[in-house]
């Protein structure tokens, strides 16, 4: 094993043990320079494509603002595209399970593959199968599932949970990957592209071959003839949907468009905000199982419609927006605080801006999730880079509002706000409050300024200083100024 997995390894690790704790999780992934390289680089190189497929398609903000219609007009119908798109899926051949928890949803599994007598389930990359932990209680119950996406394979063998929404492994890079697969397989791979992707696809196609299930997500559900669009860049979902003998579709109730119009527009933009492709290298429309006459495709289809907290969003004002979202993770791509600590801080299977608006809400969590909130410095290049035009910006403050309304915040906190608002009330406390400041901060300086605050402000000195309060306030030396050029004799004015 090499120096650079132990690394990983170890980081991997701890965060395990951690396991809550969003400040030690911070403070790990800082710790580590590694990770922090391979995220800012893949990241930017993301981002610069996104730029680019944007600028050459011409008229972005047209396509945002059309998709973000699209999502607004679907999550306000909601119910009757889920009713329209439920009926074309049983037309079609397929059934439907309504589930309104992930438990729910890992039990309607569970029932499928005991009565198929599954022992093998191929999977394509679904970030809800993440989000129910459905691997484990496969595991569980003896029942073997394969990750085909070449990333989450390689985190399936390494025991790791996505950090990306889109690339999974992000924070690996090829040496790292040769390790891994040399001691999974007991042969020595160089880090070099051609002979891990060979390995990895020999070992999927007998996966391919003999599972008793393919499972996959859904991009999007197109309500007016119940198809399940499939994008990948493998063709990993293609086999996973064709070759075994059912094929089940795990997805958010809110992935519904209601036309194929409409999906062309998500697309396009989903292709171009994720990877800066015009198009992902295969896109696959699932209508119903196999019908008579048909070369492949599944005996059985069955479509999970999870609900898990989305629908708790409905009718909300301040959050209804957050189902508008289209997973294509450009706002992680663009986050300067995503950028610096990889997804696994975020303690979710959702990370970037959007995990930390989504994991707090679909947990009704404010407390621990809800601490998220502030991983974030509120720069709106989230907001910028959403491709239906999502304000997550806006969203984190009105969580961080929710949880101060909430009194989930600590005491020291709550006080030092109440003191604040109470001087900024009144102009004398105001003033009185500068002035002791001022003596205050006295035996605390050092050359000028504050290099070592005490608690609880010793954090903010940790990577930077706090400048002096000088003694004289800005008001007080404008007042001095304006009487100084009043005093000038006339005809003498200069500019100060
Ligand atoms: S919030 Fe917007 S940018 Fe972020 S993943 Fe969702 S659609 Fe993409």
């Amino acid at each position: 094993m090499s120096a650079t997995q132990q690394g990983t390894d170890s980081h991997a690790e701890a965060l395990a043990k951690i396991g809550s704790g969003l400040k030690k999780r911070t403070e790990l992934a800082l710790g580590d320079e590694f990770l922090r390289k391979a995220v800012a680089f893949t990241t930017d190189k993301l981002k610069t494509g996104k730029l680019k497929a944007a600028d050459d398609f011409g008229d972005w903000e047209t396509w945002r603002e059309r998709g973000r219609a699209i999502r607004e007009h679907v999550i306000s119908h909601i119910d009757f595209y889920l009713a329209q798109f439920s009926d074309n899926v049983a037309k079609a051949g397929g059934n439907v399970h309504f589930c309104q928890t992930g438990e729910d949803a890992v039990r309607a599994f569970l029932d499928i593959a005991r009565k198929s007598q599954a022992k093998l389930v191929a999977k394509g990359k679904s970030m809800v199968s993440e989000e129910i932990h459905l691997n484990h209680r496969l595991e569980e119950i003896g029942i073997e599932a394969v990750e085909t996406d070449l990333g989450e394979y390689i985190l399936q063998l390494a025991k790791e949970t996505p950090s990306h929404l889109i690339i999974p492994a992000i924070h690996k890079n090829k040496q790292q990957i040769a390790d891994l697969f040399s001691d999974h397989s007991g042969q020595s791979f160089p880090a070099e592209t051609k002979p891990l992707a060979d390995y990895a696809r020999n070992q999927l196609r007998n996966i391919f071959l003999e599972a008793d299930i393919g499972l996959t997500g859904c991009n999007f559900g197109i309500a007016e003839t119940g198809t399940v669009t499939l994008v990948s860049n493998e063709g990993n979902a293609r086999m996973v949907s064709t070759i075994p003998k059912v094929h089940v579709v795990v997805m958010g109730m809110e992935r519904l468009v209601p036309t194929f119009a409409d999906v062309e527009v998500m697309l396009n933009l989903l292709a171009r905000s994720a990877t800066g492709q015009k198009l992902t290298t295969y896109t696959s429309f699932v209508t119903g199982p196999r019908r008579e006459g048909d070369l492949d495709g599944p005996e059985e289809l069955h479509v999970l419609i999870l609900d898990n907290g989305r629908s708790a969003q409905l009718g909300d004002p301040q959050f209804q927006e957050v189902l508008h979202c289209i997973r294509c993770a450009a706002c992680l791509n663009v986050c300067p605080v995503y950028r610096q600590v990889g997804g696994h801080t975020y303690g979710s299977v959702y990370s970037g801006p959007i995990g930390a608006v989504l994991t707090p809400l679909l947990h009704q969590d404010y407390k621990e999730a809800g601490q998220l909130a502030y991983a974030s410095s509120l720069c709106g290049a989230c907001y910028e880079a959403c491709p239906v035009k999502i304000p997550l910006h806006d969203m984190l403050v009105q969580l961080r509002h929710r949880k101060v309304k909430l009194k989930m915040t600590p005491l020291a906190e709550r006080i030092a706000f109440k003191s604040y608002a109470t001087a900024f009330g009144s102009v004398t406390l105001y003033r009185l409050a500068n002035k002791a400041a001022y003596w205050a901060q006295k035996p605390l300086l050092r050359g000028g300024a504050i290099r070592r605050a005490p608690a609880p402000l010793s954090g903010w000195t940790q990577s930077r200083f706090l400048p002096m309060k000088p003694k004289r306030s800005f008001r007080e030396r404008w007042q001095e100024l304006k009487q100084e050029l009043a005093a000038r004799p006339e005809g003498k004015e200069e500019r100060p």
